[in-house]
């Protein structure tokens, strides 16, 4: 059988090559396998089951906030993708193109949907003629194809899973409201179920959505420094609705062009669970969206009869409440699993073994921490709760920390630019909002303006021409 130090040494160390140990986590911990087509993943058991939890925080806070599910189609008429200039120059590169139906060639090409606004705006101009039909606050849950030419599982992919919210407004004050509610959304989502903190800010013209006014973001930090754009917000005052012909006759008897966001959060939240809080022994998943929640092991490669028994019994009683596996395989030994359960990142792990049962208690051992107590069978149930919750509290405060202090408020390049090209952390500093500056920033050290924090300090100067600053700005190098 194989001993516990063989099985750790499948994974590269983080420090040693850290795009390798994502890769090695990746597969390791089965979330995914690479499909026949380069960029298309298959989503595992594993990795779907985490989308699954992810889907359902969103879902219940989209709901909670007024918004009601719907679907559209796959395919996009190549006439309406070019209906808003911007939109199609930014998407047209990627698209993937349906030209035949069978053996027939379609007389007008079709485009496999990169994201939904073309359609959207489509038919919400059908559906759109009085002031009574608005406002319309309808998400999506689908996929998404666009032809990226570097690819890495659930953070760039050819296809992807997210949702898309498309809301319809009368008024540009309505529509911003929504654009920055959803942005809130989120991030206490982030911070809440995946223990992620992010930056909410505003992206600069040359990184917004193509065809947005304005696009918002939440930006979060990976265990290497570098930023992952995690959710964005896009407010399109009525551009879309004028390309699509969303208008409406308001009460005053005139008729107007209604104003319409678009927000999505993606199965790249996946890889910024993997990348915040994973370590050299693989996965550690918050427990409010880890599958398996607690495992339980009875100890003793052959565990005694009472001992299986009394295992079997503690797993059905925490079940009730809890999300529990019971790993009684007799071809693996106990350190085997505990292994396996922790590169697959199990957040709590209980542990029974002849003298814990004669002592009426269990072992729990803290995936994040290592940190093994033991805890009396008597009221385990509500020990354990408070046991996952205490963790998930101490993943958030860590990774908070973390992002705390790797963010360097300096206000000169000489210092900014080894924190950003040796990937020391992120730069808050000031910007005098030029392009050029933006562009110098990126071509010297790879780091882009990831966001202008919503909350913003005084800005001095600019951190490259030193002119006066306009706003306080986030640098970092990103995924
Ligand atoms: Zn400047």
């Amino acid at each position: 059988m194989a001993e516990r130090s063989d099985f750790v040494r499948e994974i590269t160390p983080p420090d040693q090559d850290y795009s390798q140990w994502y890769q090695d986590v990746v597969t390791k911990a089965d979330l995914a396998d690479y499909g026949p087509v380069k960029g298309f993943i298959v989503i595992k058991p594993a990795g779907y089951a985490i989308w699954e939890n992810i889907q359902a925080g969103l879902d219940r806070r989209f709901k909670a906030t007024g918004h009601v599910n719907a679907y559209f189609p796959l395919l996009i008429p190549e006439s309406l993708l070019v209906k808003e200039a911007d939109h199609v120059a930014g998407f047209t590169p990627e698209v993937a193109w349906v030209t035949h139906g069978g053996q027939e060639t379609l007389s007008e090409r079709l485009a496999i949907r990169p994201t939904s606004e073309v359609m959207v705006g489509e038919m919400y101009g059908k559906w759109v003629h009085s002031y009574r039909d608005l406002p319309i606050l309808i998400n999506q849950w689908n996929n998404v194809v666009r032809w990226e030419k570097v690819t890495r599982p659930f953070l760039r992919g050819t296809e992807f899973l997210w949702q898309e919210g498309h809301t319809a407004h009368a008024s540009g004050e309505e529509a911003m409201e929504e654009t920055l509610r959803m942005l809130s959304v989120y991030h206490e989502f982030l911070a809440t179920e995946l223990a992620i903190p992010s930056r909410m800010g505003r992206k600069s013209e040359s990184e917004k959505f193509a065809g947005a006014e304005i696009t918002y973001s939440v930006e979060a930090m990976m265990g290497d420094n570098r930023a992952l754009q995690a959710g964005t917000s896009h407010y399109f005052a009525n551009r879309f609705a004028q390309a699509y012909g969303i208008s409406f006759l308001d009460q005053d008897g005139t008729e107007k062009a209604a104003f319409t966001t678009s927000w999505g959060m993606s199965t790249r939240v996946i890889g910024a669970l993997i990348m915040v809080h994973g370590d050299a022994r693989g996965l550690v998943l918050p427990p409010r969206v880890a599958p398996t929640q607690v495992v339980v092991v009875p100890i003793g490669a052959n565990a005694s009869a009472e001992v299986a028994e009394a295992a079997r019994r503690l797993a059905k009683e925490l079940s009730s409440g809890l999300r529990v596996h019971l790993d009684d395989r007799p071809e693996f030994t106990p350190g085997w699993k505990f292994n396996e359960w922790e590169m697959r990142g199990v957040p709590v792990r209980l542990e029974l073994g002849p003298r814990d049962l004669a002592a009426g208690q269990v072992v729990a051992v803290r995936r994040d921490t290592g940190e093994k107590q033991p805890l009396p069978m008597a009221g385990l149930a509500g020990q354990v709760a408070a046991l996952l919750e205490r963790i998930q509290g101490d993943l958030l405060e860590r990774a908070t920390r973390r992002l705390a202090e790797h963010t360097h408020a300096v206000g000169d390049w000489a210092a900014a630019l080894p924190i950003l090209s040796e990937r020391q952390g992120w730069v808050e500093a000031g910007w005098c909002g030029s392009e050029a500056c933006e562009m110098q920033v990126k071509a010297q050290s790879g780091a882009t303006l990831r966001n202008l924090p919503l909350e913003q300090s005084a800005p001095a100067t600019c951190l490259v021409c030193g002119a006066k600053a306009q706003y306080m700005a986030l640098w970092g190098r990103a995924y």
